[in-house]
């Protein structure tokens, strides 16, 4: 990271001859059901910046969606890794232990939400730690049925593909699905109306006449994919509430919305939420594969001994990681950063929509800020915008994903070590696609 220079550049058009080359050889290899947002192979990547083969340097607005929140080669992270590289690549937990799993679990016990006794399994992705929260929710309470809500996201796997709520691309045609997954209607403030307390009323009316008791309720706390939806305030700690008084397990998936991101270390804190479970992965080890369920002491220690696991569960390198990112988080005030980036980037964004009604809400918190695109007049959903302004910003060197229900959203997930002049350039390519996109 130390000689890539921090500032957009374009050698070629995005995506210069070398990209197109490797993208020709892709197409004839890898299967076509794995997608990419930017046709463009990366080199190089760190602080707020990704390197092309083609020399282009693009501002990052990603993170590898959500991921490198520290930066893509955070040096603490570099070195954790290449020291525990040389001293053993595995031996799997299962087998001999090692001391640096134990030290993730302590430090998820102290960074979590609340102050009881707590325990940790940890895994490899995030739709696998959200399978375990699950089968951990099951074997305490001895029921079945989980609650997901509207617009939800919880990964790729048959359990998670379940629990996400839209079809295309991430369940369509991949069914049968898991049984026992039930939906309940989430707040969504800028399309409800609702104040966070009835909203909390309406889920729990479905909850309670359609599925009873179940054994957990899984929510985002700021949804990811579904649209980086906010609830209104109140949501949260009613349906935690009502979990708590019923003896259902309140499940945080703080995949995306954790670590840092949001400008507190988990986006349930946002609601003094205390979760029973919290599942954590993408931000949590700088980009190594490494996920994680911490929670009471007594829900996650109801499974029996070898129920939880697996080969790479907790991976040396990923924990040695995971540690050099808690530290890098702390020792660089990264929580402050996420809070600073915010102020500069929903001011930014909120003369744009002030200036433009096609930009229907700002919203999000830390560094997990999106714009949802709407037409004027009707508020209807803009999918196209949202494609020719993210097309648009990514032709003149800007990584920009778009999410939501009606892939209306614009979502901006910049590491917490992008400089402030790189977002200002970022933000103004972006207002510029939607000049252009005006025209289109
Ligand atoms: C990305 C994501 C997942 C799935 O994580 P993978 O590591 O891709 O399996 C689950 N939940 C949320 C909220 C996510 O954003």
């Amino acid at each position: 990271m130390t000689d890539l220079r921090q500032a957009r550049h374009l050698a070629t058009e995005i995506p210069g001859p070398r990209s197109r080359a490797l993208m020709a050889r892709k197409t004839a290899t890898v299967a076509s059901g794995v997608g990419t947002t930017m046709p463009v192979f990366a080199t190089r990547a760190g602080g707020g910046v990704v390197e092309d083969v083609d020399g282009n340097v693009l501002i990052d607005f990603g993170s590898g969606i959500a991921v490198t929140t520290v930066g893509a080669s955070a040096p603490r992270v570099i070195e954790a890794v290449r020291e525990q590289a040389e001293a053993f690549t595995h031996t799997c937990f299962m087998v001999t232990p090692y001391e640096s799993y134990v030290a993730v679990a302590e430090q998820l016990a102290r960074l979590t939400p609340g102050s009881h006794e707590k325990r940790s399994v940890l895994v490899n992705s995030g739709a696998e730690a959200v399978e375990n929260a699950v089968k951990i929710a099951r074997a305490f309470t001895g029921r079945q049925a989980v609650v997901a809500f509207d617009h939800a996201y919880h990964g790729r796997t048959n359990l998670t593909m379940a629990l996400t709520a839209k079809s295309l691309p991430y369940k369509h045609g991949f069914g049968p699905f898991a049984p026992e997954v039930y939906r309940a209607p989430l707040s969504y403030p800028f399309r409800d109306g609702l104040d966070g307390a009835a909203a909390a009323r309406r889920a729990i009316e479905v909850i309670e006449k359609q599925v009873g008791t179940p054994a957990a309720v899984v929510i985002e706390p700021i949804q990811g994919e579904g649209g980086f939806i906010v609830p209104a305030h109140g949501f949260l700690p009613a349906i935690a509430a009502w979990c708590r008084a019923n003896g259902v397990v309140f499940v945080a998936d703080e995949v995306q919305s954790g670590f840092g991101r949001t400008g507190q270390w988990f986006a349930s804190e946002h609601e003094n939420v205390v979760p029973d479970l919290v599942v954590t992965a993408k931000g949590i080890a700088g980009g190594l594969p490494l996920s994680a369920v911490t929670g009471r002491a007594e829900i996650m220690d109801a499974v029996h001994a070898g129920g939880l696991g697996g080969t790479y569960g907790g991976n040396p390198i990923a924990c040695a990681a995971a540690l050099a990112v808690i530290e890098t988080i702390e020792a660089d005030g990264l929580l402050d950063r996420a809070r600073q980036i915010e102020r500069l980037v929903t001011g930014r964004l909120i003369r744009l929509q002030e200036a433009d009604k096609r930009i229907g809400d700002v919203r999000g918190r830390g560094a997990m800020i999106a714009l949802e695109l709407v037409h004027p007049g009707t508020g209807e959903p803009d999918a196209e915008l949202a494609r020719v302004v993210s097309a648009g910003a990514r032709t003149r060197g800007v990584i920009v994903l778009t999410c939501g229900t009606y892939g209306n959203v614009l979502r901006l997930l910049p590491p917490l070590t992008i400089s402030d002049e790189l977002l200002h350039d970022g933000l103004d390519m972006l207002a510029d696609a939607f000049r252009a996109g005006l025209n289109s």
